[in-house]
């Protein structure tokens, strides 16, 4: 499959058209942001890691009933997903007490829920991603209330297989973000990635974070940490 004109460039991503209307191409980069794009740097490595974790749980997840963008991995940062219209919802889902949540609600890092959490942000850069809930969601057409439905769902079901997994490699899935889009006939999917970027890790002994929280708050061994949740998943 070959890449022809590029669609769109994102922050961590790169996507690029193929002579299949339906199918496009992501390309990791090394390129790092943080603080709503106000920190910018590179973590070297960060695109083939992202790429492979990421791919290496969307065909875990299709096995495990979770319909996913995910088609073939091309090289170590390229992959060739289902081109998707993009829900413009990020789907958060919290096991433990962190980052935006330990802010917003006074509270420290670190304690678990009895049940996870979900909520929504506007993915709207102009709006700085806004919280939303499903009613404004709906109001703003954003998606419908079966859209929503199927989302939940099928973000609780990543949720309870992503946990098991990193439990199995001594990892505290402490929250995470997901994105869905719509493929032609309107089918819901899990798209975007499910990496170091996009979630919070947290060795289960020592409680070392090993995600991209190194990077924004200035922890040092970024690479290593990311590295490391490729050891621990993917044995590499
Ligand atoms: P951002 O846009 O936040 O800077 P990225 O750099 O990761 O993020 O860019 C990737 C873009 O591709 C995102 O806007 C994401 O929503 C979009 N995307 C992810 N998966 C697909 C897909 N299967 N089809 C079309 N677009 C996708
Ligand atoms: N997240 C993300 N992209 C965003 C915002 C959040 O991938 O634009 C992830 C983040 O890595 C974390 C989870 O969503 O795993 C919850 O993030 P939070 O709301 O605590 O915000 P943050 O602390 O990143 O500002």
């Amino acid at each position: 499959m070959e890449k022809l004109q590029q669609i769109y460039e994102g922050k961590a991503k790169k996507v690029y058209a193929t002579e299949d209307p339906n199918l496009v191409i992501v390309s990791y980069k090394d390129d790092a942001t943080a603080f709503d794009g106000l920190k910018k740097g590179t973590i070297s490595g960060k695109g083939a890691i992202n790429n492979q974790m990421s791919n290496f749980l969307m065909r875990k997840l299709e096995g495990a009933g979770v319909p996913t963008h995910y088609v073939e991995e091309l090289n170590e940062r390229e992959t060739v997903v289902k081109k998707v219209s993009i829900v413009p919802l990020e789907v958060i889902i919290r096991n433990i007490s962190a980052g935006s949540f330990s802010k917003r609600y006074g509270v420290e890092e670190g304690i678990p829920f009895d049940e996870p959490t979900i909520e929504f942000s506007y993915k709207n850069d102009d709006l700085h991603d806004p919280l939303i809930n499903s009613y404004h969601a709906v109001a703003l057409h954003l998606a419908t209330w079966e859209e929503i439905r199927q989302i939940k769902e099928y973000a609780f079901q990543v949720n309870q297989f992503l946990k098991a997994e990193l439990l199995a490699c001594g990892v505290l899935l402490v929250d995470f973000k997901l994105e869905f889009g719509r493929l032609a006939d309107g089918t819901i999917v899990l798209a975007d990635e499910i990496s170091p970027d996009t979630c919070r890790f947290w060795d289960a002994k020592t409680r070392e974070k090993l995600d991209k929280d190194r990077f924004r708050r200035d922890l040092g061994n970024v690479e290593d940490a990311y590295q490391e949740m490729r050891r621990r998943l993917m044995g590499q």
